[in-house]
């Protein structure tokens, strides 16, 4: 079958791999110049399988305050003149009851333990290279009230098979002797072994080069403006160029999804929430960090990847522009500094911001649309890198089913 994925981001790319391998014939239609040079490029690199807990959850609820009236909060929330921000803002409120951060953490569970599996069988075979490393994940809590509050999370994960373990301050530090500097900021950790890290920008190179060795076209610099219908059924992706023709379409567009699924009859509550990244050298004199870090309250992870740190931080809903101010640079990099003193040099720090493409229970939207050969593969916020190899097994199925309406 002809499949045409819109989106070379890494759930494109990972959708136009899976797609080729089962022996389809892929075209990748792109807006941007190459593949994963949007919100994929220089994420925080974690393969999170096991902490997937989503943003919206009560503990963030009452942290509201706090977050949207600090003065250098990581936390961002301004008001646009857009009632798709004032719809999903309503939707996020909601989604932060218990029950449904419990519905969401076992969905993006099941989703996340289908990813590590598909990644180890495609890591088998040997042709992926993006500085895998599976090194654990350490996530610190600045408090007794935060430290409780990941207990519980880490009890309810506990009845999914996840091995988590809660450290106190000084199995911390041993953990991570780089920390020792840091150690009074926090009251102690969750420490999950079995977590991974990654460059999500080679992983998008490297799967497509694995796609194109087996056939499959990448059209880059063209920007797909609707989807055609004919009788009930999509025909073809519209480009300034021309019309892309196709048996089936997937949409892996990012934050650009919302709209191009809106031809497709779908109104989806996806938004921008808005991240900055840095990539720092270190100093060859100072021991490195082995393991990846989150701090939870920076809202930042640390993850060393490729001899050099990857820093990622803050979630801003202040609408679709890119721009990097000068101040969230300085502010991440002054917290550098203070959690791992003298360890990274402040020249050539590659600043990068990035949308995730993100829904207010954080669950991606993995499915048939209402036009049956139109499947969507978005929404995957900010675990997009961690969930890219389960989703586009998900949609390989969905492809492999005889077409339904489900409109
Ligand atoms: C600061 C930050 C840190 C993060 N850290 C992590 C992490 O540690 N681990 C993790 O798992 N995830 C992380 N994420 C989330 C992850 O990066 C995203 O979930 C993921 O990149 C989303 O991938 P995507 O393919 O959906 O979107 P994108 O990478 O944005 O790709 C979408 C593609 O679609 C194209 N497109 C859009 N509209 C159109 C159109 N109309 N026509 C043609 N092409 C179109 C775009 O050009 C783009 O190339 C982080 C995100 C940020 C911002």
């Amino acid at each position: 079958m002809k499949v045409c994925v819109i989106g070379a981001g890494v759930i494109g790319c990972a959708t136009a791999y899976t797609l080729q391998k089962a022996g389809h014939e892929v075209t990748v239609v792109d807006a941007a110049s190459a593949a994963g040079t949007e919100t994929s490029f220089a994420n925080g690199g974690q393969l999170s399988y096991s902490y997937v807990e989503p943003f919206a959850s009560p503990s963030t609820f009452f942290s509201l305050p706090r977050y949207l009236f600090g003065a250098s909060s990581p936390v961002r929330f301004r008001l646009q003149a857009d009632t798709r921000q004032w719809l999903w803002g309503a939707r996020f409120l909601w989604a932060c009851r218990r029950k449904r951060t419990l519905a969401g953490t076992n969905a993006l569970l099941a989703l996340a333990q289908e990813s590590r599996a598909a990644l180890e069988s495609w890591m088998n075979e040997g042709e992926l290279a993006f500085n895998f490393a599976r090194n654990g994940k350490l996530v610190l809590c600045p408090d007794a009230r935060v430290l409780a509050s990941q207990a519980a999370q880490v009890a309810a994960q506990a009845h999914a098979g996840v091995r988590q373990e809660l450290l106190n301050r000084d199995e911390c530090v041993a953990r991570e002797p780089a920390l020792r500097h840091y150690a009074s900021r926090f009251a102690g950790g969750v420490w999950t072994p079995t977590e991974c890290v990654g460059d999500s920008h080679l992983y998008c190179q490297a799967l497509e080069g694995a796609a194109r060795a087996r056939g499959a076209r990448f059209v880059y610099g063209s920007e797909v403006r609707r989807i055609v219908q004919r009788h009930g059924r999509a025909r073809a992706a519209v480009t300034a160029a021309g019309e892309v023709e196709a048996d089936a379409f997937v949409l892996c567009a990012g934050v650009g999804g919302r709209g191009l699924a809106a031809s497709l009859g779908e109104r989806l509550p996806i938004y921008p929430i808005k991240g900055y990244s840095v990539t720092l050298a270190m100093r060859p004199d100072s021991p490195p960090p082995t393991v990846s870090v989150t701090d939870l309250s920076r809202k930042m992870v640390l993850a060393p990847l490729g001899g050099r740190l990857r820093v990622a931080a803050m979630a801003e809903v202040v609408g679709y522009s890119r721009d990097v101010p000068s101040e969230r640079v300085d502010q991440m990099l002054d917290a550098v500094e203070t959690i791992y003193p003298g360890l990274c040099l402040r020249e050539d720090t590659a600043p990068w911001a990035g949308l995730r493409p993100a829904t207010p229970d954080s669950v991606p939207i993995v499915r048939r649309s209402r036009v049956p050969n139109a499947v969507l593969n978005l929404g995957h916020g900010g675990l997009g890198f961690t969930l890219a190899a389960g989703s586009a097994m998900r949609v390989a199925h969905l492809l492999g089913e005889p077409a339904r309406d489900c409109a």
